[in-house]
């Protein structure tokens, strides 16, 4: 006798109703495609949970990999059999002795109400036969075992094992995102934060070749391929964006150059998002963290859209960032040298307090809007998917 499926259990609280519905489907899915190497495990959907069925595969792996899909709040190993008494007390007495414990503790829920034994009465007559053939002594406080039986439907579950997993919301339920990826340490957090979240990411990338090296891309490529993990395939958009900055830096007093700079990061990014269908922008912005990254400067960058611009690490500090970058993987390939366009034109003083005046003084001086269109039809598209691992 060995287990037979994985029982996925959600959250309750935002699982209500029509939303409830889409949860379940957009979750299931997920697992789905988060197992598709697995080629002879089913998945079965259910009112209020989801069941991997097993087909004789190692349960493992599985459970590994379902411990990092967004909107999984835990899983049991259990093992799918008969409700009827007799049976229930002879498959729970065999499972109990395959476990390692001198105390145990038995639990039952009757979610099917026909059924005609009530689970006090589940738990005395499985308990009685655990007692009677083992030496295992009962702790209903702090027991080594928690065996537990759950009578649905279509059949009894029963399981000794349930494990953690991440939480959230099931990727793609809370829509997508145009996320504004740089190489650096915060906005990869930024993104796994949203899609933590149900939220799915479609990355923006400004590129200022020859300033900033090609290796740039290869770095970006395998930051996405760590995230990949919790979204099997990001689109990344790189905009060549040379040309305005070099405009920039002929026409605009240098203090205000990293202001006019990301007022049109935030207006590529505006106009991409709005082409691509993401009804909103993320970055990885801190605040304080740099000049342009005090609420002033935030106030005169964001004037140029109006789309919500969603900022998940804005207020953390810098050292729980890069925890999470370590949790995640992308840190070590954050911290590999490389010129941000950022960096190179970095000016000696920037402004910390810009005026938005001033700011669109400069920008009446050179034709952006042309150069922005331009450099939105000259994107180069990436794909980056789940096999271009190289691991
Ligand atoms: P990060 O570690 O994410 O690079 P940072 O602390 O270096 O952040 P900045 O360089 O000021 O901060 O950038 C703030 C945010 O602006 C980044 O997190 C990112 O979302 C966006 N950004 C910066 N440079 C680029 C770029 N070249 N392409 C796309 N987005 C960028
Ligand atoms: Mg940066």
């Amino acid at each position: 006798m060995t287990y037979d499926h994985i029982m996925v259990r959600f959250g309750e609280l935002s699982t209500k109703g029509k939303n409830k519905k889409d949860f379940i489907r957009v979750l299931a899915n997920n697992i789905k495609n988060a197992l598709r190497d697995f080629s002879n495990v089913s998945i079965e959907t259910r009112f209020d949970h989801i069941y991997v069925v097993l087909n004789g595969n190692d349960p493992d792996p599985i459970i590994e990999i379902l411990q990092d899909v967004s909107g999984i709040h835990s899983l049991s190993l259990v093992y799918k059999t008969d409700p009827d008494i007799e049976n229930l007390k002879k498959v729970s007495l065999e499972l109990i002795q395959k476990e390692a414990g001198q105390t145990f503790k038995v639990k039952a829920k009757r979610a099917d109400k026909t059924y005609p034994i009530i689970s006090e009465d589940i738990i005395r007559h499985v308990a009685g036969v655990i007692l009677a053939n083992t030496n295992l002594k009962v702790d209903v406080h702090n027991p080594d075992i928690l065996l537990s039986i759950e009578i649905r439907q279509e059949g009894a579950y029963v399981f000794c094992k349930t494990y953690p997993a991440a939480g959230g919301y099931p990727l793609g339920v809370g829509g997508k995102i145009m996320h504004m990826l740089s190489g650096g340490i915060d906005s990869p957090v930024a993104a796994y934060l949203l899609m933590r979240r149900g939220i799915k990411i479609e990355c923006i990338h400004f590129a200022s070749p020859p300033y900033t090296n090609v290796g740039v891309i290869e770095k970006l490529k395998d930051i996405l391929s760590k995230l990949n993990k919790y979204q099997p395939e990001i689109r990344l958009n790189i905009i060549p964006f040379t040309k305005i900055q070099e405009e920039i830096y002929r026409n605009a007093d240098e203090s205000y150059a990293i202001t006019i700079m990301r007022r049109m990061m935030f207006r590529l990014a505006d106009r991409l998002a709005h082409r691509r269908r993401c009804p909103a922008i993320s970055s990885g912005e801190s605040v304080g963290q740099v000049a342009s990254q005090t609420l002033e400067s935030m106030y005169t960058i964001n004037e140029v859209t109006s789309l919500p611009v969603l900022r998940p690490v804005v207020a953390m500090d810098k050292v729980d960032i890069i925890k999470l970058a370590r949790k995640i993987d992308t840190y070590d390939i954050s911290i590999r040298p490389f010129e941000d366009c950022c960096t190179i034109f970095a000016p000696k003083s920037p402004k910390t307090k810009p005026s938005l005046e001033k700011a669109k003084e400069f920008e009446e001086k050179f034709d952006y809007e042309t150069l922005i269109n331009e450099a939105l039809d000259n994107a180069e598209v990436i794909y980056v998917k789940k096999e271009d691992e190289l691991f």
